[in-house]
């Protein structure tokens, strides 16, 4: 029996087991270190995780994605609504919890989010078996710091129904400085004062800071703060809402009439954003994207940054937050560390390093560091 770490994403979800004295990340079975949350229904059969984003765009009603954010919650909470501009398939009440409607073997069902974690986490309890050649048990599970009592029971129902022992839930952040300070061969001593760390994770949906206070052997969490609506799927969705516009001015087509059209821009939007973080500018083409019309256009990085102007004016919310909860000033911290997909925008890397009027860190795994916390904790 092995025990293993996972960072169930929004996006996607990476695994991290202990071996050979470290800890490795799980590739899975097209070699990758991460693996899609996605889950897809069809006539014949369910896909999961790789296998879903592949059928993804022919099938994009009944695939679903972001069903972390939906676990534990009710049809009827406001942040599921906002949950379903962020998901092709339909959102519904299925027995009372948020969940959705899909069409599975020929038929309309409908699935729970806690049905639909506890499916994907069979598939990443599958991809560590697989990999590590022994069967899978024990684990650990990264969560939002802001996830509920309820979000959190529901959680480990899941992982309980994918036939997974959860030894416990850990905190994002918390498992981000539990991996930094098992690392750090350099903190302070006991005598000493502590080393101040903010460590602020942006990914996909999700966007959170903490203060964290280090001594050798000790970590102390003095804050956490959140926007839970913050993250890379907002950038995209603010490039895809200006493509649209551009698209219909100059090429007469309406993606937002077509489903399809706009699932396409948006994974196009998505890689031209990852495009500008290491270029100036970057192309966008679409063949045949509606109507047999090719769309063409070159983006630079300044027109991108333009375009997600006001979602940068939020970037330094939770940083003011967390300082204030935590009693402290931008002076007394040591270190800023940064995790998550989205911390490879320079703009945002930018305002961040602006705020706290120092550079930033990049010491950890930017895309592993939660699933290394996890496993961290168990090894
Ligand atoms: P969450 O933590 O919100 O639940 P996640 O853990 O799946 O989601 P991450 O894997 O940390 O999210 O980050 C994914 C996001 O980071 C996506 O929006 C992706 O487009 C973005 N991203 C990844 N690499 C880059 C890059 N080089 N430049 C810009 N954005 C990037
Ligand atoms: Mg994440």
């Amino acid at each position: 029996m092995s025990v293993i770490g996972i960072d169930l994403g929004t996006q996607s979800t990476k695994i991290g087991v202990a071996r050979n004295k470290g800890i490795d990340i799980i590739t899975n079975e097209v070699s990758n270190r991460a693996t899609p949350t996605l889950v897809g229904f069809g006539p014949k059969s369910r896909y999961l995780g790789e296998a879903a984003k592949t059928q993804e765009i022919s099938n994009l009603k009944n695939t679903v994605s972001g069903f972390k954010r939906l676990v534990g919650r009710s049809f009827k909470d406001p942040d599921v609504h906002i949950e379903q501009e962020y998901n092709t398939s339909t959102l519904c009440d299925a027995n009372g919890q948020a969940g959705v409607e899909v069409s599975y073997l020929g038929k309309k069902e409908q699935f729970t989010a806690t049905q639909l974690v506890a499916m994907y986490l069979s598939k990443i309890k599958s991809t560590a078996a697989r990999e590590i050649k022994l069967p899978i048990s024990d684990v650990v599970i990264s969560v939002p710091a802001w996830f509920t009592d309820s979000q959190r029971r529901a959680m480990l129902d899941a992982a309980e129904i994918a036939g997974l022992r959860p030894l416990r839930l850990m905190n994002d952040t918390t498992a981000i400085a539990l991996g930094y300070g098992i690392t750090k061969l350099d903190l302070p001593t006991a005598e000493e004062s502590p080393r101040r760390v903010v460590f602020v994770d942006m990914g996909h949906s999700n966007y959170t800071c903490s203060v964290v206070e280090f001594r050798k052997g000790e970590l102390n969490v003095k804050a956490t703060t959140y926007d839970r609506h913050f993250g890379g799927r907002n950038f995209d969705k603010a490039l895809v809402d200006h493509f649209a516009d551009e698209f219909k001015e100059k090429f007469k087509i309406d993606i937002r009439t077509n489903p399809k059209a706009w699932a396409r821009t948006l994974a196009a939007a998505e890689k031209l954003k990852k495009v500008l973080s290491a270029n100036p500018v970057a192309p966008l083409s679409i063949e045949s994207l509606m109507n047999d019309v090719d769309v063409r256009t070159v983006i630079k990085r300044e027109d991108m940054e333009e375009m997600v102007r006001p979602l940068l004016e939020q970037l330094s919310v939770p940083l003011e937050q967390v300082l204030a909860e935590a009693k402290l000033k931008v002076e007394d911290i040591d270190s800023i560390e940064m995790v998550g997909g989205c911390t490879r925008v320079p703009i945002i890397k930018e305002t961040i390093s602006k705020f706290f009027g120092k550079p930033l860190s990049f010491t950890l795994n930017q895309d592993e560091a939660i699933a290394r916390g996890c496993t961290f904790s168990c090894a």
